[in-house]
């Protein structure tokens, strides 16, 4: 601010009329402005001076919203809650640390309703709503280990997104795509409830992830408009593998998805070669339901 006030102005301030202690204006009930020591919100009682009563209210609702902002003691704040996660993972068989990392990094309490959220960080699955379920954190990582195995995230190193471009069939509440997002260079998740799509664009929000599009759409037909895609996964298994994730697999990309296998479901794996499609299958697993069309 340059320049002087005109006589017997009061604005503008002039800062080097701002001398330290801060001074806060305080407006007199005759409407004459004057000026108070600002107290931090933690600050002793303030003395009951009636020039002063209008910074009350304030003071206290500063307080107020200090507390509400506070974590709520159950600690699930601390990246220590997640770390303990991704070490009993390593400790159950996930080996490869740019995914443990990963898991260690995403709040996935922040993905649960506030009635579930003391076991966010348990290795079960939980209700989001609409029938579905946030998938067990072991499935996720061992989902995205196998992922993280295809020919094309092989060739690049951790820090450049080492999954490339993927397809994730079932956002859900969005969990599994934030995760996917650390490690890849772009990821774009479909979920065929419109209610659930909203709920995680919601829940993503906070978390600015730039790399990550959802999609409300049928995922039976995959993403064509950004195919082809190095990885695709799926979080909901269906009787055998849409003919559209196969077409819009890049050469050298990883499918992994659960498929029903008689009576069962098993994790299949696809992988793509120059010249047609490898299949493996893992472990039995335990999916919702892979359906097709959508659901307003
Ligand atoms: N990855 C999720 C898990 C979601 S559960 C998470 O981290 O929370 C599986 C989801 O797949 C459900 O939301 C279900 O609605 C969705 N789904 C099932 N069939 C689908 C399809 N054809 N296209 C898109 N989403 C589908």
């Amino acid at each position: 601010m340059s320049g002087n006030s005109p006589p017997g102005r009061k604005f503008p301030l002039r800062l080097d009329q701002m001398a330290a202690p801060r001074k806060t204006l305080v407006k007199t009930p005759q409407g004459a402005a004057t000026t108070a020591p600002l107290k931090p919100a933690t600050a002793a009682p303030i003395t009951p001076r009636p020039l002063l009563r209008p910074q009350q209210p304030l003071q206290h609702a500063a307080a107020v919203s200090a507390r509400k902002a506070a974590p709520t003691g159950l600690g699930l704040d601390s990246a220590g809650v997640r770390q303990r996660m991704a070490d009993r993972l390593r400790a159950e068989g996930i080996r490869n640390d740019t995914v443990l990392a990963a898991m260690a990094a995403v709040p996935r309490h922040q993905f649960v309703d506030a009635a579930l959220v003391t076991q966010a960080y348990e290795d079960t699955s939980l209700p989001i709503g609409h029938g579905q379920t946030i998938s067990k954190p072991s499935v996720v990582a061992r989902m995205i280990e196998l992922l993280m195995d295809g020919a094309n995230a092989k060739t690049r190193t951790a820090s450049a997104g080492p999954l490339g471009r993927v397809l994730e069939i079932g956002t859900g509440c969005g969990y599994q795509a934030a995760v996917l997002a650390r490690l890849s260079k772009q990821v774009f998740s479909v979920e065929r409830l419109k209610p659930l799509h909203d709920k995680a664009r919601d829940l993503v929000a906070p978390l600015r992830i730039t790399n990550l599009r959802l999609v409300y759409g049928d995922g039976m037909l995959g993403h064509g408009p950004n195919a082809p895609y190095d990885g695709i996964i799926a979080a909901a298994g269906g009787d055998a593998l849409p003919q559209a994730w196969l077409d819009q697999l890049a050469v050298g990309g990883r499918i992994v998805a659960p498929v029903r296998e008689g009576s069962r479901q098993v994790l299949v794996v696809v992988d793509r070669h120059e010249h047609g499609f490898k299949h493996g299958v893992h472990e039995v697993v335990q999916f919702v339901p892979l359906r097709s069309g959508t659901v307003r």
